[in-house]
């Protein structure tokens, strides 16, 4: 990764040296720069809880003197937001110590905040979000799977509507002999969570000690667990402040936090799926190439095989949003069935996940049509508990959308069916809210397809009847019905390819 390349974020660039960073009246910093020393990492330790915390902080105060390598330093956090206020660049000293003083407590989440504000609306270089991210790596444990007997691949989803691609993916790539270790998170607002979706399946446990995810990776090939606490904690608590002071949309800030857990977790090679679209957090495609190209970037630079593809998130993968209904459409792909868009995308990502690991000699289709992704998804459920045969969860009522007249469906927007299943109860707006796991949406049309009047176009789903309204007021405008000689112009699934 270059340190040149100007500038990543929502605002202006910011370029190394280019502007003073200091604010009249106030202490000079010092003229650090760059140890290049990279900061220390603890290293896996699958099973252990060892953490890198070398004290370098003096109490609450913003101010601590730093041993850095034979320089002492004096650090301050007001300096720290002032530079990258006025738009200036931060050293790799100033990075290491504001996220592990901040990780630490030393420095408070008013300054943090504020510095992360700093951040989306100036940006960062390209050197500045490559230690940023080693520092967040370097706050925890970092995984290592090199004693397994086959080679490593993940993916990850920045997040859309209907997105349950993990699921048939992981037992998928396992089935053709490269270990997923996938470590998943629950939604928040109108993106679904893998955990969530899974949590559906009766009996399943999210929560793995590293232990347990090393021998399900050894005898199944493919886990999907909850991240441990041990994991970039800085990252947990920066996403937390960032989630409640209006900057997680910080393009530096998002990629440093992806890429810090997938780093951390220890996987040989990784796919990222950057969704662009009304239902992504990147609305258009100039700023999700340049979260691909920063996270890529970041990959590589880690060592890590790293590509990512850009895809269409306009419009709700598959037919489902809502946690059981996306469990039930995913056991139809790994059926060798299911929705051809939900298919496409996971023998792509598949392709790619293989291809990374060194396997590109092997065609995941064989394994959705022989039933060997199916046995792995069993065994991967079983092996948290779950029974991959039981009923899942149906909701206790349902409300039908009918399709108002004769034509062809050119347009079901992503972000209201979202916003839709949510109020259904498919999402929580808070962490520690519960879902249903029966709620959300069915579609019956995908855009592009003719229509009939009077034909169901969306079933909804809830347990809480009341928030029929609430959902179908957020449909307002969500589909687009054009007469029946139109042809939409959509975009394709995969958009871009970024490595
Ligand atoms: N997902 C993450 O893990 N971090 C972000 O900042 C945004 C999405």
């Amino acid at each position: 990764m270059s340190d040149e390349r100007p500038v990543l974020g929502e605002g202006p660039l910011a370029t190394d040296g280019a502007v003073a960073n200091r604010s009249p009246g106030r202490r000079p910093q010092p003229e650090v720069d760059a140890p290049t020393t990279p900061p220390p990492v603890a290293t896996v330790v699958v099973g252990g809880t060892n953490r890198r915390n070398d004290a370098t902080g003096k109490g609450r105060g913003s101010r601590a003197l730093v041993d850095d390598g034979g320089m002492s330093q004096t650090f301050d956090a007001v300096d720290v937001i002032v530079t990258k206020r006025d738009r200036g660049a931060l050293s790799d000293a100033q990075i290491d110590w504001v996220v592990d003083a901040y990780t630490r407590g030393v420095v408070a989440d008013e300054q943090m905040s504020s510095l992360a504000m700093a951040i989306l609306l100036n940006g960062m270089n390209r050197r500045e979000i490559s230690r940023w991210t080693r520092a967040m790596i370097a706050s925890g444990e970092r995984m290592d799977f090199s004693s397994l007997s086959r080679p490593t691949a993940d993916k990850h989803s920045t997040g859309g509507v209907g997105d349950k691609i993990t699921l048939p993916l992981a037992p998928l790539v396992a089935a053709c002999g490269v270990a997923v270790p996938q470590l998943s998170g629950r939604g928040l607002g109108h993106t679904g969570g893998t955990l969530d979706k899974l949590e559906s399946i009766p009996g399943w446990q999210a929560a793995l000690s590293n232990e347990q995810m090393l021998d399900q990776l050894q005898d199944v090939g493919a886990v999907i667990c909850a991240a441990g606490d041990g994991l970039a904690p800085a990252d947990k608590k920066l996403y937390a402040l960032r989630d409640v002071t209006g900057t997680v949309e910080a393009i530096p800030l998002i990629a440093s936090s992806i890429m810090s857990k997938k780093i951390a977790e220890g996987t040989g090679s990784l796919v990222l799926d950057v969704k662009v679209g009304s239902g992504a957090f990147m609305k258009d495609l100039a700023q999700a190439r340049e979260l691909a190209q920063t996270m890529v970037a970041l990959g590589t630079d880690a060592g890590v095989t790293t590509v990512a593809l850009l895809t269409d998130m306009q419009t709700p993968l598959g037919l489902t949003a809502g946690n059981a209904l996306e469990v039930r459409e995913s056991v139809e792909v790994l059926a060798g069935g299911g929705p051809q868009d939900v298919v496409e995308l996971t023998l792509t990502l598949a392709r790619e996940m293989l291809a990374a690991a060194g396997r590109a000699d092997v065609d995941p289709a064989d394994a959705l049509q022989n039933g060997r992704a199916m046995d792995a998804w069993k065994r991967m459920i079983r092996a948290q508990g779950g029974d991959p045969d039981a009923a899942l969860p149906v909701a206790r009522e349902t409300h039908e959308i009918l399709v108002p007249a004769d034509g062809v469906l050119t347009q079901l927007d992503a972000l209201k069916v979202g916003v839709a299943a949510w109020r259904l109860g498919a999402g929580r707006a808070r962490k520690e809210h519960p879902v249903q796991a029966g709620a959300g949406i069915e579609m019956h049309a995908k855009p592009g397809a003719t229509v009939r009047g009077g034909e169901p176009l969306l079933t909804l789903h809830t347990d809480t009847p009341d928030m029929f309204d609430r959902a179908v007021d957020a449909l307002d405008g969500a589909w687009f019905i054009a007469p029946e000689d139109s042809r939409p112009d959509l975009l394709p699934l995969v958009i871009d390819r970024v490595e």
